[in-house]
């Protein structure tokens, strides 16, 4: 008898944290969504909803045993999505157990009704695909009925390190940084005289280059809700302190193209990064650097993520006055983000794209996370897609995670149901509004 009361507590706090979660919106601290008008601009007979597959699902495919040449046809326009769907078909008995391919059907359940992802529906989720598909159809997307969120935060990946959008109140920007401070072989084409060109500066020195770093600044500073760098894909994120006077040199050996050691890249990197940081700070932008796993497949080095959270407290400590929002949750690393954030000021942790690497492992470190860190310091969402229809899927997975977490502790008799609820919106957005100073 006893345990069926328990039984029925748990469903009674269930259900009253869970409706409280759906109905609190989330403000999305990550995506790589392009503008709609540039969705909208693919033609309907090249536009299959196939393609979204692509990102993050098609590297569980590759793990499971696809090869590239299977992904490129997977990824392939031009077919049709019957043929594009017989790549997926023999494997998808092996994937569609991960949150990847879970959020995926989420998004295909919640948005056209439509149960599971298999051949007998393929071409109905086209259709509707399709019909969604629509001007508008971003705001209906964020709305309450899907995926409920008023704002988002996008590291644009056109190139340009700020996107002006069309829609600057649902699609936020964040200012990428890594071309004020990378080098050359990993900025996507922003070369020195390419990113100085819209300041129309002639780079002949590193004060020079500051210049142009400020202009951006200036430019963007008070549009852009934060700073981003993903450079973590390319080296460790040991950025130590270099001073001006031994940086100067290296960058006028950079600018001469003069032959230089892995040595002298990466003291001139560290240099500029700190001088970066340092104009985030100033404009009061929070620095968000990627941290843990890593997306794609057979490259992730692991010895290197595993580095990452060390190297995070010392950008904590010789940065003091900085806002870092250490982003993924440090996968597979969020025990030490949780060290990290309890112990640093500067520290925040953004839960971005962990509900579809690991969801058992986003609920338990949040979880962990509300008895040990404060509260604000915590942002619980960022779908991290390209697709805005993904993002429906992701976030319905995060809610239930949520609400889970939050009905554990209650039932663990750390919180009361009341302080359960209170956390609630702090979590989902306030925390996010105070950190990126959204109105
Ligand atoms: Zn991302």
């Amino acid at each position: 008898m006893k345990y069926r009361k328990n039984m029925e507590d748990r469903v009674d706090i269930w259900k009253e944290i869970f409706e409280k979660v759906r109905k609190t919106p989330f403000i999305d601290t990550h995506e790589h969504l392009s503008e709609e008008s540039d969705r909208l601009s693919i033609s309907p007979e090249k536009d299959s909803w196939i393609s979204m597959m692509g990102p993050y699902f098609s590297d569980d495919l590759i793990s499971a045993g696809l090869d590239e040449q299977g992904r490129a046809k997977l990824l392939d326009t031009e077919l049709s999505l019957h043929e594009r769907w017989a790549v997926v078909e023999p494997l998808w008995g092996a994937v569609r157990n991960t949150a990847y391919a879970k959020a995926l059907e989420f998004s295909v359940k919640e948005l056209y009704g439509i149960d599971e992802i298999s051949f007998s529906t393929i071409d109905q989720i086209q259709e509707k695909y399709l019909e969604f598909r629509k001007e508008g159809f971003y705001k209906e997307a964020f709305s309450s009925r899907y995926a409920h969120i008023e704002s988002c935060q996008v590291n644009s990946l056109d190139g340009a390190p700020f996107r002006e959008s069309e829609q600057p109140e649902l699609l936020m920007q964040d200012l990428s940084i890594v071309p004020m401070f990378a080098r050359e072989e990993v900025v996507l084409g922003l070369s020195i005289e390419k990113f100085s060109e819209p300041a129309n500066i002639s780079v002949q020195s590193i004060d020079d280059w500051y210049k142009v770093i400020d202009w951006y600044f200036v430019q963007y500073g008070e549009k852009a809700v934060a700073v981003k760098s993903q450079n973590a894909y390319n080296r460790d994120l040991d950025y130590d302190p270099v001073a001006k006077e031994s940086a100067a040199p290296l960058f006028l050996k950079r600018i001469k193209k003069e032959e230089m050691s892995e040595e002298e890249m990466k003291a001139l990197e560290n240099h500029l990064f700190g001088y970066t940081v340092g104009k985030a700070t100033e404009y009061n932008l929070p620095v968000k650097l990627h941290t843990g796993y890593f997306a794609g497949f057979n490259g992730m080095p692991m010895a290197r993520v595993a580095r990452n959270p060390g190297d995070m407290s010392n950008l904590c400590m010789n940065f003091p006055n900085t806002r870092f929002v250490f982003m993924h949750m440090t996968y597979p690393y969020e025990s030490e983000l949780l060290a990290l954030t309890k112990h640093h000021r500067g520290a925040v942790a953004d839960m971005c794209w962990a509900w579809i690497i690991d969801p058992v492992a986003a609920q338990n470190f949040l979880k962990r996370y509300l008895v040990t860190a404060p509260l604000n310091k915590i942002l619980t969402f960022g779908g991290d897609h390209s697709y805005v229809e993904c993002t429906i899927g992701h976030a319905a997975i995060a809610r239930r995670g949520i609400a889970r977490a939050l009905t554990e502790l209650v039932q663990e008799e750390w919180f009361t149901l009341e302080e359960a609820l209170a956390v609630v919106e702090p979590i989902m957005c306030g925390n996010a509004k105070e950190i990126f100073h959204i109105d």
